[in-house]
């Protein structure tokens, strides 16, 4: 290895060290600190390039950062989008903010999920910001906030109406091309019933009852149907339970309980139509299970799959160079969801790729192989010079 090249390494390893070492979990989260600090860090990296640097305010003291890369004569700009937030350090305690390095990889909240992504995109901004002969397109990069939660960073750059015309969605994906993915749904169901005193709970409907009932039928009916929805490149549509909730004392019978439904969507499937197919099997199974009372709220998240075609030039772009940096190139799809399907409402053309395996993001042991996040630095800029 020539010393530039593991000058330049050493630089994205310092500079993930100290975007990990940032605290910046979503707020979603209790106590998380949110990303006004890592935003003040990406910017001043970004100036330090001499681009020009755009603040957004999103949510109270959460701003996106934009910094552009102008080529002149450019008539085509690719985005480069990482997000700032992450998930709560709950599970790996304060040690998530003390990066480590060890076997070459690094160890942290927020190591692969993204900031590894982030690191390795600012330092392709630095080598093109530095060598800008030959760039045929404008380089936008954002920071975004709140992808962890509602995406709103990336909702909001997409509603603003800059002119963007292809976008790199940095997230751990191994250093595979993700041109496919699910969206979501997500919504609160009710079941109703009639509080009693629980010495003599037959005079009362017992809502819990109802919704254990509900949720039994509704998994009969709908995970087979489900299961044979089967997309070549993201598997098959799914629907899971993750929050319940229902009564106030245990010595009340229960007149209500809540549950939380997390739809995934294939790419092109509408939430619209996923809702009123769930509404159909409510009103079948309430036919047959007379006294259920069910209310569905709408939903308070909703979020489209993504499906970009192979041919697309940004995927084209990608495979030129991965073949370049590694020598292989991979297009796959993955089940959970990203900032892509805002930018693709938008109509924008997007892929995933990012260093690190999801498989480690959201847990207890999120590590990124440094290797990969060399490889995707050298990956991005050489696909903003092949698009
Ligand atoms: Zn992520």
């Amino acid at each position: 290895m020539d010393a530039t090249v593991a000058q330049r390494n050493d630089a994205l390893v310092q500079l993930l060290r100290d975007l990990v070492a940032i605290d910046s979990v979503n707020p979603y989260f209790p106590g998380g600190r949110g990303e006004a600090e890592i935003a003040s860090y990406v910017a001043d990296y970004c100036a330090g390039l001499g681009l020009p640097v755009r603040r957004q305010e999103i949510l109270p003291g959460r701003p996106n950062v934009t910094a552009e890369l102008i080529v002149p004569g450019a008539t085509r700009t690719l985005l480069l989008d990482s997000h700032l937030d992450t998930v709560s350090l709950d599970q790996m305690g304060p040690a998530g903010l003390r990066p480590t390095i060890r076997d070459g990889v690094l160890t942290g909240r927020g190591a692969c999920d993204t900031k590894a992504s982030l690191a390795a995109m600012l330092t392709a901004l630095t080598a093109l910001a530095r060598n800008p002969a030959g760039l045929g397109c404008n380089v936008l990069f954002l920071g975004s906030v709140d992808e962890e939660y509602l995406m709103r960073g990336a909702e909001a750059f997409a509603r603003s109406g800059v002119h963007v015309d292809a976008a790199i969605v940095g997230e751990p994906t191994c250093l595979e091309i993700v041109v496919a993915h699910k969206g979501f749904v997500r919504w609160r169901l009710h079941t109703l019933g009639r509080a009693a005193h629980s010495s003599d709970p037959g005079l009362g409907d017992n809502a819990i009852y109802q919704m254990a009932d509900l949720i039994r039928l509704l998994r009969a009916e709908l995970d087979p149907r489900y299961r044979q929805r089967v997309h070549p490149l993201v598997g098959p549509a799914t629907w899971s339970v993750g929050k319940i909730a229902g009564g106030s004392s245990v010595n009340i019978v229960p007149d209500s309980c809540t549950i939380e439904i997390d739809r995934r969507l294939l790419p092109g499937e509408r939430s619209a139509d996923a809702l009123a197919e769930f509404d159909a099997v409510i009103a079948e199974i309430c036919q047959r299970q007379p006294g259920l009372r069910v209310r569905r709220e709408e939903p308070f998240a909703d979020v489209a799959g993504l499906e970009t075609p192979a041919s697309a030039p940004i995927v084209r772009a990608l495979e030129v160079a991965c073949g370049t940096v590694r020598g292989e190139a991979k297009i796959t799809g993955v089940p959970y969801g990203t900032n892509a399907s805002k930018f693709a409402a938008a109509g924008i053309t997007c892929v995933v790729f990012g260093p690190g395996d999801v498989a480690r993001a959201h847990t207890a042991d999120e590590f990124v192989p440094l290797d990969e996040v060399v490889a995707a630095a050298a990956i991005y800029e050489a696909a903003a010079r092949a698009f």
